[in-house]
C-alpha cells in the first residue's frame, strides 16, 4: 500500500470512530471502540437480554434483518437422486432469497421412524457440497456416517468469494443459506425441529459457529477447525471472515456465547500449522466462551475436543456429541 493511501486511511480513522460513538457498551469519545459487546458475566436475564441485543446488531451488520421473519416459499425442486448404503440422496434446489435459489444436497435414512433428527453439514474452503459426504478427505466424511445412522442430512456451497446480490454481504448470504437449510429440513414432516444440528470444519466451523449463534432452532453445534481469536485471523488467512462493523462488536468468544447453553463442540487438532487454530489460542477463546454457560446453567453443555490430528475432523468425537445431544446412534 503506497504512503498516500495509509495517510488516508489513517485520516478515515477517526471520522469512522466518531460515528460509533456512544453506541454501545465501552464506547469512549476518542477511542475506536473494539468488542464493545464482549460478554462478561452477568445475572441470566441480563445474559439473555445480552444475546438478543448482539444478535441484533449482528444481523444488522450482515445485511440480514430484512429478510428476518418474511416467508419465503422454499419451492424445492428434487433434481436428481440416487440410493447410497441405507439413506437416499438427493440433489434439490431450493429458493434462499426470493430472487435466488441455491442448489442443497439431502439425504433421509431409509428403514428409519420419523421423527428424524436433521444435520446441517458444512464444508469448508475450497470445497463443495459433496465433500463432506467423502470420507476419504479432512471431512471424514461425518456427513455421510450421520445418514448412515439415520439422521436427515443437508448441504450446501458456501466457498463463494463473491456476493451475488446487490446490498448484501458475502458472509451474510453464506449464513442466510444455511439457515435456509434449517428452513429446508425443519419444513419436512420426517424431521423432529427440536432435533436440528449444524457441524462444519474450518470455513465450514466458521459458518457451523455463525449457525448456531444466530439461529436457535439448532439445539447442538459441532464446530471443527476453526475456534480461535480474531486477531490470528488478521494473519495467515483469507480475509473473508471480515466485514464492517464485525470487529468493533464482537471477537469469536461472543459468537460462540450466543449459542449459550444449547450444546457447543469445538474441535481443534494438535497438529494445526503454528500460525493456524492452535490449541494454545482456542483453550483461551473458550475460556471467555465457558462463562455465559455457567450464567445459564448448563457448563456442561460447551466442550473443546483436543484431538491428535491437523486440520480436519475427528469423527469419534463428532458421532458421540450428536448421539449424546440429537439421539442420532449406530444402528
Ligand atoms: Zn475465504
Amino acid at each position: 500500500m503506497g504512503r498516500i493511501a495509509m495517510i488516508i486511511l489513517a485520516l478515515a480513522a477517526p471520522a469512522w470512530a466518531a460515528t460509533d460513538e456512544g453506541r454501545g457498551d465501552g464506547a469512549q469519545a476518542g477511542t475506536t471502540a473494539m468488542r464493545r459487546m464482549r460478554y462478561t458475566s452477568r445475572s441470566r436475564g441480563e445474559a439473555l437480554a445480552w444475546q438478543k441485543e448482539v444478535r441484533e446488531q449482528l444481523f444488522e451488520a450482515l445485511k440480514l434483518d430484512d429478510l428476518l421473519g418474511r416467508k419465503i416459499d422454499l419451492k424445492a425442486k428434487v433434481l436428481s437422486s440416487k440410493a447410497c448404503d441405507g439413506y437416499t440422496e438427493q440433489e434439490v434446489e431450493i429458493n434462499s432469497t426470493p430472487g435466488r435459489r441455491i442448489k442443497v444436497v439431502l439425504t433421509m435414512p431409509k428403514g428409519e421412524e420419523p421423527p428424524l433428527a436433521a444435520v446441517v453439514c458444512i464444508h469448508g474452503h475450497g470445497g463443495n457440497r459433496h465433500v463432506v459426504y467423502d470420507r476419504t478427505s479432512i471431512y471424514k466424511g461425518f456427513a455421510a456416517a450421520l445418514a448412515a445412522r439415520g439422521a436427515v442430512t443437508i448441504s450446501t456451497d458456501v466457498g463463494q468469494h463473491e456476493v451475488f446480490e446487490k446490498g448484501r454481504l458475502l458472509m451474510g448470504e453464506r449464513l442466510w443459506d444455511v439457515m435456509r437449510c434449517v428452513d429446508y429440513v425443519a419444513s419436512l414432516p420426517q424431521v423432529d425441529g427440536s432435533r436440528i444440528g449444524c457441524a462444519g470444519l474450518s470455513l465450514g466451523g466458521e459458518m457451523a459457529m455463525w449457525l448456531g449463534a444466530m439461529d436457535t432452532r439448532i439445539s447442538a453445534e459441532v464446530s471443527c477447525g476453526f475456534l480461535t481469536v480474531m486477531d490470528q485471523m488478521e494473519k495467515n488467512h483469507c480475509m473473508c471472515w471480515k466485514f464492517p462493523g464485525l470487529r468493533e462488536l464482537v471477537d469469536y468468544a461472543d459468537i460462540y456465547a450466543l449459542t449459550a447453553p444449547r450444546a457447543l463442540q469445538c474441535q481443534n487438532g494438535l497438529k494445526e500449522g503454528k500460525t493456524q487454530f492452535t490449541v494454545p489460542i482456542a483453550r483461551q477463546a473458550l475460556s471467555e466462551i465457558q462463562p455465559i454457560y455457567r450464567d445459564l446453567g448448563r457448563p456442561d453443555n460447551v466442550e473443546l475436543c483436543v484431538h491428535g490430528g491437523g486440520h480436519e475432523v475427528d469423527l469419534p468425537a463428532l458421532l458421540a456429541f450428536f448421539e449424546k445431544h440429537l439421539g442420532i446412534a449406530a444402528r
